[in-house]
Parts: structure tokens; C-alpha cells; sequence
């Protein structure tokens, strides 16, 4: 009998991509034998995979049994199995009574013939397609062709499937390996940084007692080598999470000046070391406040500042940003945004446009060979950087993917020799579109001349003074510069002159300008390093102002407008030492420390009172909350780990029993290095966050900010009571 074709019969082309798009496999082997019953008819069919030298049945149907023959059977056991795996060709039993080959059972007792094509996949068989028949010579050589052509489609369906699975389970064990990598990289972190804790604790305190000049040079090895330690154990974590996607972005709005001064701020000091200048330009057209991460720009940005500074010897660093025309990139990607800079519609449309800051030095370079390197993971332009300037190659590969989760791109121009400029294009939204620079009344007329013997420093004041409305002359020449104060062509009511000029100081420019007995003197603002010893009671006379480099504007402008006009502005207290500022600025607090660690207890003690403030001490959670009860505190100061009771059960349960108006600031204070534990704190009931080693600027910060917190309380307070 030939050609079975049933009734309701389809082509195998017609079939093919049905089967060939499944990917489940336990859905795919029914489909096979259901697909092939359209083509060929049987009485019971079923597919067996071939899995180290035995055939296991995987699918079967029957049009007389429910049940499916569950034997597995080794190829050896039945010789027309092997044959047909073995030859790769199929094999046609006509009648099984007839064949010798055939070895009957009580279950396959009906079936009078048998067909068996293998499933070959690249010259491989991996399993039969077996199709029988209550009638005997039932399949002919056109079923045959068709169960082949048939089994071919199926076999590559298979593998398709087994390859899909195989690939689904190795996702899920990487998956899982990377969850205990993370685990296990945050609990490393944790162990590592409590003891760091009073390491950095101990040397800041430590640090400030009377030392001779050989301790001082001991202690502050150990304090930066601890912080260098700590940079590397976060660039380890945050490329750990970055590799395993764990990494989230804020959307928060945020001041961009101020991320930027912030940044130049951590390197005013290595800067004046060197006798680098720190510059930084801000274009009209960037908003001043934008919506993102700010964390993590600051954090791109510190990495190129850091590099910026590390690889120069002499020149200047200069940041500057401008906002692009944000034509849509093919790739969704900011840095094929084009270099016109942004309308002001584009802006206040609320569409995301680029913003691109570049970090442009004068120092080594990088060779043309070497540029692609840089940016991989544990790499450096050169292998004898290390040696010469530390560093683990890891801070552009991190920076290179923030600036890639933030929708942009890092590239660079450099020449061995020549300097560098690192471009960063980030994606951000305008959460402001108040013009913010422009014109100040207070300044506008004012006329000012700018002495700075660097002239990307004077293009940079130039323009910003020239912004705030100034008539503004500038020079880097000293000589210059007193002959035109002394032609008297122009009366100057303001000099902004650098501490350190081509040929002499600020100081003794300011002098020199003082022997002009000009009738109309200017006053002079002098711009000066952190560790610039001034000689005030010399130069009292004639300097009015000091503004500290890297120049914050606001400072820049403050101070210029003071100098102008004496009586207006109070004296701030930005020139005063760290600790003075805190007196002034925060009310001593009643604090509670909890912490079991006795060193830790030790530390922040300390930093609390050099601080101005008294604090009581508990040593675990019960200890906080039997404490709060019994007296008032404005803020506790909560470990997160600890015996007995944690930090956030105890602050669970502290702002379940308080009265509101009795309640707490609650700061965390934890090793935790996730931002997963930072979420944790927050919603068990904390206000604040401090990361462990805490270092006493962060503390002070944190409660200064606290203390302005319960003052607006209190007023508030005060004018509901009185109204
Ligand atoms: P590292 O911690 O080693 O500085 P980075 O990933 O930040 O790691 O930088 C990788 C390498 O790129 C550096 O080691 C250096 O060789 C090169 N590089 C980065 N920035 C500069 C720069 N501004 N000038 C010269 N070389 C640089």
C-alpha cells in the first residue's frame, strides 16, 4: 500500500516552521507526532532521543492506547533500531511477523508494520521517529520520503529546543552564581569596611592631637592609604553590580554647579600641590538644575577630574559643559547628539537633550595605540602606571557604563605628550528652565579687571563676570595690569587677582597697586590656594577680599559684592576653619549613639564631642528603645547590625510607640554597602543614611543638617502656636 497521505492532510513545508518556532520542548515533542499524523497515517507513533547509548522515549501516541510504552530501551537490545541509527537511513519492516529483526512484546503484540526514520542533526543521529501499523507492508516508498523529509525538520526542532533549554539553565545558574557573588561580595564588603571604620576613625582623630611633623607624615600615610583602600573595595562593588545589572539609576532633580564645584573641591588640594589650576565653565544654555543620578555623574566626573589631575605636572584642568542640540540618534544614543548647542524650546519642551562636559588637562597624554585599552576593565595606558601613579584600571570601564545607563558615551582625544580631553554625554531632563545666570543688578556697571597669569582661568572668570554684567577688563600680565590701572583711563572698582602671577604674588601686586596712590584705588579680591599662607596683617590694607580656588561662583559673587558694597552682606562663615563653621551653624543636640562595637563606640564618641555634642551611648536595639523612652533626643545615631535587637527593629518600633511630637531624627549608620540596605533603612522608619567608615565631615554634615531640621520644627511650631 502506498502513499497514506490522511484526509486532512498538509505538506511539510507547510508544517516545518510550525514546529521549528517552538522552543519548550515538552510542548514540541506532542506537536511533532500531532503535525505528523497530518502527513502520514499510523496507529501509534512516538519519538525517542538517543542520551548516552540508550533510547528514551519522549513523546508517544496511540489511536488505540492512552497509555505510553514507558521502556527505555538500549540500542544494542533491539537490532532494527540499531540498525536504522547506525546506517542513519530509515527502516521499513513490512511485516513484523515475517522479520526476524522484529522482536515481539506483549505490547507492540498489534503492530504488523514499522517504519523508523532517525533524527539526524549535523551527520549526527540523536534519536527515531517511529511510526507503526495494525496493517502489514502499510508504508510505501512516498512516506517514506515524507517521514524523512519530516524527521529532518523535526530533528533540527529538537535540538533547537534542547539548545534553548540548555541555554535557559545556564542563564539561570549564572543568574545564580551572580546572586551569591553579590552576596558575597557585599558581606566582604561589610567585614572589610567595620574594621576600616576604625582605622580612618582612629587616624582623623588622631590627626587632630599635637603631632610632630614625622607622625603627622606616619598618620596621614595610613588615613590615605585607608581611603585609597576604600575607592577600591567600592570601584570592585559598584563593577560587580554593574556587570550583573544590578545597578539602578536615581531620577532626582539636582543643582549642576554645585555637582560640579563639589567635584573640583576634592582636588583643590593635590591641585595647589602641584600648581595645577582647577577651572570649570558653565554654558548660557545648560538649565541649572537637571534630573538624574547625581551621585553617579559625580562620580564620572571625580574619576576623569582624578585622572585629569594624576597624569598632569603642570597646565590646568578645566571642566566645561554645554547642552547639545539633541538630534535622535539611531541608537538611542546621546553621543551622536550634534555640537549646536540646545534651543531654549528644546529645553522647556521636557524632552531629554545631552549635555556634554568635557575634562580637558595639559598632562602626559595617551598614545593613539592605547586609547581603545583604557577603557576596558583592569587596564592602563601603560603597564608602568601603575608603579608611578597607583590606580586598578577599573574607574573609566565604571565610568563607561554609568555614562552608558545614563543614555550616553565616554570618548577621548589625546596625543602622547599632548594632554587629553575626555568627553562625557549624558541624556538628562531640565527640571528648571529659570534662566539662572545672566545679569545681577548688584553687579551690572561694576567695572572689573582680572589679573591671572593662566589664561584658560581668566577666559573662564571673564566670561562669567561678563555674565553677571560686568564691565570687565583682564590681563595676564602684571606689568599690564598696573599700567592700566595707573593710566586712569578707566576707574576699576574691583581687581580679582590670583595669589600667584608670572612674577610675583597677589599680595605684593596688591601692594604695587597701593604705591600708585591711585585718587579712585580699586578693591582687590584675591583668589587663593587652601594652603596659601596669606600674610593678612601685610596685606590688610589692601585686600578686601579672599575667595579659595577652585573658585565657587556664588563665593565669587558674594565676595565681589561685598567688597562693592561693605554694609549689604553679613559676614559668612565660608572663610572660617571646618570646625568654627559647625559652632555657628549647628545647636549642640541631644544624640544618641547605638552601637555595639567598642571601637566604633569609641570613634564616633570622640568625633561627636570634637564636634560640640554630647552623646549617651546603647549597645543594641532594646538598649535604644528603653532609652528613647525614658528621655527626649533630637537624633539617634542607629548601627544597623547588632546583637539582640538590629537598627530596624528597634526603629520600627520607636516610631510605633512615640508620640509624634517626641519623635527622633534616626541616622543609620551601617557598612552596608548597597543601595538595596539604604532602602531598607528608609523604609523601616530612618530619615538619614551614613556609610561606614564614617568620616567626621560626613557627620557633621549630616547634623548640621539636622539641626536646621529642628529648627524649622521649632519655628514652625512656634508660629502655628502664636497665630
Ligand atoms: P586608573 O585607576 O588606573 O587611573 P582608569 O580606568 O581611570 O584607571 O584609567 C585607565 C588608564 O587610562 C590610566 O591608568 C591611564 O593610563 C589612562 N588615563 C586615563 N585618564 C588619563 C589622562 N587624563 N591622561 C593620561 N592618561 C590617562
Amino acid at each position: 500500500m502506498e502513499n497514506n497521505c490522511p484526509e486532512n492532510g498538509g505538506t511539510v513545508l507547510g508544517v516545518a516552521p510550525k514546529l521549528v518556532a517552538h522552543l519548550e520542548l515538552s510542548e514540541l515533542l506532542p506537536m511533532i507526532l500531532d503535525q505528523l499524523a497530518s502527513l502520514v497515517s499510523y496507529t501509534s507513533a512516538s519519538i525517542m532521543l538517543l542520551e548516552g547509548g540508550f533510547l528514551k522515549p519522549v513523546a508517544q501516541r496511540s489511536i488505540f492506547k492512552a497509555e505510553a510504552d514507558p521502556l527505555v530501551v538500549h540500542l544494542a537490545d533491539l537490532a532494527h533500531i540499531q540498525q536504522a541509527i547506525n546506517s542513519q537511513r530509515p527502516l521499513n519492516i513490512g511485516d513484523t511477523e515475517q522479520d526476524t529483526r522484529w522482536l515481539r512484546r506483549p505490547s507492540n503484540a498489534d503492530i504488523r508494520s514499522w517504519l523508523g526514520v532517525p533524527l539526524i542533526v549535523k551527520d549526527q543521529a540523536i534519536g527515531l521517529l517511529n511510526l507503526s501499523h495494525t496493517v502489514p507492508y502499510y508504508y510505501g516508498p512516498h512516506d517514506l520520503e515524507i517521514s524523512m523529509t519530516f524527521a529532518a525538520f523535526a530533528a533540527i526542532a529538537i535540538e533547537n529546543a534542547r539548545l534553548f533549554a540548555e541555554s535557559q539553565r545556564s542563564r539561570l545558574a549564572a543568574e545564580s552564581a551572580n546572586r551569591a557573588k553579590s552576596a558575597f561580595l557585599a558581606n566582604m564588603s561589610h567585614e572589610i569596611r567595620t574594621p576600616m571604620n576604625a582605622v580612618i576613625g582612629m587616624t582623623s582623630l588622631l590627626l587632630s592631637t599635637p603631632l610632630s611633623p614625622e607622625q603627622r607624615g606616619y598618620v596621614e600615610t595610613i588615613r590615605s592609604s585607608g581611603d585609597n583602600l576604600l575607592t577600591v573595595l567600592s570601584d570592585i562593588l559598584d563593577f560587580s553590580k554593574i556587570e550583573s545589572g544590578h545597578l539602578d539609576l536615581e531620577m532626582q532633580p539636582f543643582n549642576l554647579v554645585d555637582c560640579i564645584e563639589d567635584t573640583l573641591d576634592l582636588f583643590a588640594g593635590k591641585a595647589a600641590e602641584k600648581g595645577i589650576e582647577l577651572v570649570y565653565t558653565v554654558d548660557d544654555t545648560v538649565p541649572d538644575t537637571l534630573v538624574g543620578d547625581v551621585s553617579r555623574l559625580r562620580q564620572i566626573l571625580v574619576n576623569l577630574v582624578s585622572n585629569a589631575v594624576k597624569f598632569t605636572e603642570h597646565g590646568e584642568v578645566v571642566v566645561s559643559v554645554e547642552a547639545l542640540r539633541s538630534s535622535t540618534s539611531q541608537n538611542g544614543c546621546a553621543a551622536a547628539a550634534t555640537r549646536m548647542p540646545a534651543t531654549s524650546d528644546e529645553l522647556v519642551s521636557h524632552v531629554p537633550f545631552a549635555v556634554r562636559f568635557s575634562v580637558r588637562d595639559t598632562g602626559i597624554g595617551i598614545p593613539e595605540d592605547r586609547i581603545d585599552v583604557i577603557f576596558q576593565s583592569f587596564s592602563q595606558a601603560d603597564v608602568s602606571t601603575t608603579r608611578r601613579y597607583g590606580g586598578t584600571g577599573l574607574g573609566l570601564a565604571i565610568s563607561k557604563r554609568l555614562a552608558e545607563l545614563m543614555d550616553g558615551s565616554i570618548t577621548v582625544e589625546s596625543k602622547a605628550g599632548a594632554g587629553s580631553t575626555f568627553h562625557l554625554t549624558i541624556r538628562s531632563l531640565a527640571a528648571d528652565l529659570q534662566p539662572h545666570k545672566g545679569c545681577d543688578p548688584a553687579l551690572a556697571h561694576s567695572r572689573v579687571l582680572i589679573l591671572n597669569r593662566n589664561a584658560a582661568s581668566l577666559n573662564a572668570l571673564e566670561r562669567q563676570l561678563a555674565n553677571w554684567g560686568a564691565q570687565v577688563s583682564s590681563t595676564t600680565s602684571t606689568h599690564e595690569a598696573l599700567s592700566l590701572l595707573a593710566s586712569n583711563a578707566t576707574t576699576f572698582d574691583v581687581v580679582v587677582v590670583d595669589m600667584h602671577l608670572s612674577d610675583m604674588t597677589g599680595v605684593e601686586f596688591g601692594a604695587a597697586v597701593q604705591g600708585l596712590a591711585l585718587c579712585a584705588a580699586p578693591q582687590l579680591v584675591l583668589l587663593c590656594n587652601a594652603g596659601d599662607s596669606v600674610d593678612y596683617a601685610c596685606a590688610n590694607g589692601y585686600i578686601a577680599g579672599c575667595v579659595q580656588k577652585p573658585v565657587r561662583l556664588n563665593v565669587l559673587k558674594e565676595t565681589i559684592m561685598h567688597v562693592l558694597r561693605p554694609q549689604c552682606v553679613a559676614t559668612r562663615p565660608d572663610s572660617m576653619p571646618l570646625y568654627e563653621v559647625k559652632s555657628v551653624n549647628s545647636p549642640a543636640l541631644r544624640i544618641l549613639l547605638v552601637e555595639d562595637n567598642t571601637v566604633n563606640q569609641k570613634v564616633i564618641l570622640r568625633a561627636l564631642e570634637k564636634l560640640g555634642h554630647q552623646a549617651d551611648l546603647a549597645t543594641n536595639g532594646s538598649e535604644a528603645v528603653q532609652a528613647v523612652r525614658r528621655q527626649p533626643y533630637n537624633v539617634v545615631l542607629m548601627d544597623v547590625h547588632m546583637p539582640e535587637m538590629d537598627g530596624l527593629e528597634a526603629t520600627r518600633i520607636i516610631r510605633r510607640v512615640l508620640p509624634q511630637n517626641k519623635q527622633p531624627i534616626i541616622v543609620a549608620m551601617t557598612a552596608a554597602a548597597f543601595v538595596e540596605d539604604q532602602q531598607a533603612c528608609l523604609v523601616a522608619g530612618m530619615d538619614e543614611y551614613l556609610s561606614k567608615p564614617i568620616k567626621i565631615e560626613q557627620m557633621m554634615a549630616v547634623l548640621q543638617m539636622c539641626g536646621r531640621r529642628l529648627q524649622s520644627a521649632t519655628s514652625r511650631g512656634v508660629a502655628e502656636q502664636s497665630s
